[in-house]
């Protein structure tokens, strides 16, 4: 049987496009569907975005800690049109190199919604049928809203880039890695923030020490933090939007702002209708290689809600291509993953929390915060937080959590040395970088807990 193309990619995110473009460079003949904007949640609502406001939002700080240091300047105004107009030309910018990248590697752009008709089939919603030896679903996910009443009042992380005008007050719900990383960027663009978090702590899943220090950070910002809160119900008023809160206070706020989970990209794509396994969220259930029940189709980034992260979507499409393209079958390695939260103040981390090392045991917890130099001078009290989890047989490194500013970079950079699987004494026999913050990582002498 001969098809149209080898490869039908459904989706032009980060990984979709990797993939394609790689699929291509190996010979194949590929197309790519993409029914919104190219680049996908990373490039044009998401990390991209997102990371320029950070560095907007962290100008605030800088005029005082400017003076600290001795300059002579005044607090300045934010203009959000201004930076707003620079936003949406930059993310054109990269949407066109994203479209630049996939016809130069002579992938076939599609701008279009298309859904499977059959295991190798798909139908465009410019009504043409399409055939391709494989289909690859990497359509992605989208911010859900919870069942609460009124909610529909509320924004999410797709509208937030594109409001008219920044506003005063915002109350946001959520404490995952959306929520509070938003939290600190309006705060720090001058909107005073609200932040409503249902369980006891913001940022589950990461260590505990960890989640403490960023949330004592953001509330020395102005974060107001509620904890073991959440919105009962929204109406839509003259002044703003009336939220009745779950501890009986009541406030009105210009904005609401869910970020409470995303739901994976499936509906009404066909999916289920010829065979594709689906999970209990409506995630894609794929194996190891990233191939559905269906043999023909493949599925990769959020869209299998297996870890929600660009690069990993990226090394999906990779090692998709590695299996089916180059005949090299390759899983991926969902193992040990760095991994940056864009709060103010930032955390970076990789491996496991004290609390689930602590459950396979015995390790030893090195641990140190303090004000860095640079805080210290600006007569800032922030603390940064240099944490290692050691396996007491091993000694190997089982994980590394840093709260400081460009935690980030650094998580990258010890990720490696976690990753190759170092211990604690390859740690300390790494000479420190005089004066860092992250020289405490080597320098750390005994153990603060053992468990
Ligand atoms: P998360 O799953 O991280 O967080 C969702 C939050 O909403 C949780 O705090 C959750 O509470 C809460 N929640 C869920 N349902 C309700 C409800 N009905 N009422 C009130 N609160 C609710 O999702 P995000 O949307 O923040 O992010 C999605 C994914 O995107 C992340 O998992 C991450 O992988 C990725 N991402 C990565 C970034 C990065 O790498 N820097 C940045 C942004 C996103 P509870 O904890 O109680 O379940």
């Amino acid at each position: 049987m001969t098809f149209d193309y080898d490869l039908f990619v459904i989706g032009g995110g980060s990984g979709g496009v990797r993939a394609g473009r790689v699929a291509a460079a190996t010979g194949a003949k590929v197309a790519l569907a993409e029914e919104f904007r190219m680049g996908g949640t990373c490039v044009i609502r998401g990390c991209v975005p997102k990371k320029l406001m950070v560095f907007a939002s962290t100008y605030s700080e800088m005029f005082e800690d400017a003076r600290a240091y001795g300059w002579d300047v005044t607090d300045g105004a934010f203009d959000w049109p201004r930076f707003r107009g620079k936003l949406d030309a930059e993310l054109e910018r990269l949407e066109g190199i994203y479209r630049k990248l996939l016809n130069g590697s002579d992938v076939t752009i599609y701008d279009a919604r298309a859904t499977i008709k059959d295991a190798h089939t798909v139908t465009l919603s410019t009504g043409e049928d399409i055939t391709a030896k494989h289909i690859l679903v990497a359509t992605g996910g989208r911010p859900v809203l919870p069942h609460i009443e009124g909610a529909e009042y509320g924004i999410t992380s797709n509208e937030v880039f594109n409001l008219e005008q920044l506003p005063k007050s915002i109350l946001i719900v959520g404490g995952g890695y959306i929520a509070s990383e938003f939290a600190g960027i309006m705060n720090g663009l001058g909107c005073k923030v609200t932040q409503f978090y249902r369980g006891e702590q913001i940022l589950r899943g990461f260590d505990n020490e960890a989640r403490g220090l960023v949330a004592e950070g953001m509330r020395a910002k102005g974060v107001d933090l509620h904890l073991g809160t959440n919105v009962l119900k929204m109406e839509k008023r003259d002044e703003g939007i009336w939220v009745q809160a779950t501890n009986g206070s009541e406030a009105i706020y210009d904005q609401v702002m869910f970020a409470t989970g995303r739901a994976p990209n499936t509906e009404g794509m066909g999916l289920a209708e010829v065979g594709v396994e689906l999970g209990r969220r409506g995630e894609i259930i794929v194996d190891q290689y990233s191939q559905t029940k269906v043999p023909s189709i493949f599925a990769i980034g959020d869209v299998t809600d297996r870890v929600q992260l660009t690069p990993v979507a990226i090394r999906e499409g990779m090692a998709f291509v590695e299996t089916v393209f180059k005949g090299n079958p390759t899983p991926v390695d969902h193992d040990l993953i760095p991994s940056a939260v864009f709060t103010q103040p930032e955390l970076g981390t990789i491996g496991l929390t004290e609390e689930e090392a602590a459950e396979n045991g015995p390790i030893e917890v090195y641990s140190t915060s303090f004000k860095p130099m640079n805080h210290g001078f600006a007569g800032r009290d922030d603390r940064v937080l240099m944490k290692l989890i050691v396996c007491a047989e091993t000694r190997k490194v089982l994980g590394c959590h840093i709260v400081a500013d460009h935690a980030g970079e650094m998580i990258q950079l010890a990720g490696i040395a976690v990753k190759m699987g170092a211990t604690k004494e390859d740690f300390d026999r790494t000479v420190a970088v005089h004066p860092t913050m992250a020289e405490e990582l080597v320098t750390m002498k005994e153990p603060v807990r053992t468990a």
